[in-house]
């Protein structure tokens, strides 16, 4: 099978993938560190993503020129944008946008201009392979959290939400803000900072992508306190519990 990408955006997630690597070997590329090794017997290259489209292109891009993955899949975390997806819910990805994409009157807002498009999707068969170990993570939460987490973040009913997720070069954290993207992109479920940019990349290619991302926040003025504390405690263990249940499938 061709070597699988792991893009994570947080350094926790990376760390949680990292443990369960039992060879890896860095390469360092464009400052960025590229681990090479193998997980659940899969070839398998997990770098840190970093923050923002073009930083996430980049990597991306390195990720297929230099070390010849055959399809990409992120992981992360993002703020909740539709109604119902809550903090602890994890949002898979079927297609992508760019809230902040507008060259308008020359292209319809959001559109990519020269793609003639605004919305990149998923790889359907990667995609519904991630979903079964996403459920099966989800079905059993606390075997993977631990029960003081489940009652911290209110994780005793999280669910699973597919379809549009939407990217931009800004933490939403203002109920204004999220209101406003509400409006002009009302299925768009998450919004984070990344993951349209990678599926723009894979489309360029022709790769297989696939986006995971756990909730952390609602993108309001209330976006919960400990942001960091989430990541490690939730969204970390999630990450490598549902990527390494995905390995094991295929
Ligand atoms: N305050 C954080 C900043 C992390 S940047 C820190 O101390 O590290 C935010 C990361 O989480 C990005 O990878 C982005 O994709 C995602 N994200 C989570 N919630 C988001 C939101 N409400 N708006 C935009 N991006 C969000």
């Amino acid at each position: 099978m061709a070597v699988i990408g792991i893009m994570s955006a947080m350094h926790e997630e990376l760390a949680a993938v990292l443990a369960a690597m039992p060879d890896e070997q860095r390469v360092t590329v464009a400052g960025r560190d590229f681990w090479v090794g193998h997980w659940q017997g899969h070839a398998v290259v997990a770098v840190l993503s970093r923050i923002g489209k073009v930083a996430a292109a980049t990597t991306a891009t390195a990720l297929i020129e230099r070390f010849g993955v055959g399809q990409i899949v992120f992981t992360g975390v993002a703020g909740g944008l539709g109604p119902g997806v809550k903090v602890g819910d994890v949002v898979l990805a079927r297609s992508l946008v760019q809230h902040d994409m507008d060259a308008s009157p020359l292209f319809p807002r959001h559109e990519v201009p020269l793609y003639g498009r605004s919305r990149f999707e998923t790889d359907t068969g990667l995609s519904d392979s991630l979903q079964r170990a996403v459920q099966a993570v989800l079905a059993d939460v606390q075997q993977h959290v631990g029960p003081e987490a489940v009652t911290e973040f209110a994780l005793q009913s999280v669910r699973l939400h597919e379809g549009l997720i939407a990217s931009g070069d800004r933490f939403v954290s203002s109920t204004a803000e999220c209101r406003y993207l509400q409006q002009a992109l009302p299925e768009a479920l998450a919004v984070e900072m990344e993951g349209a940019a990678v599926a723009q990349v894979c489309a360029d290619y022709g790769l297989p992508f696939a986006a995971l991302r756990t909730i952390s926040d609602r993108a309001d003025d209330d976006a919960h306190a400990d942001f960091s504390r989430f990541i490690r405690a939730v969204a970390s263990r999630y990450s490598v519990a549902m990527l390494s249940q995905w390995l094991k499938s295929l």
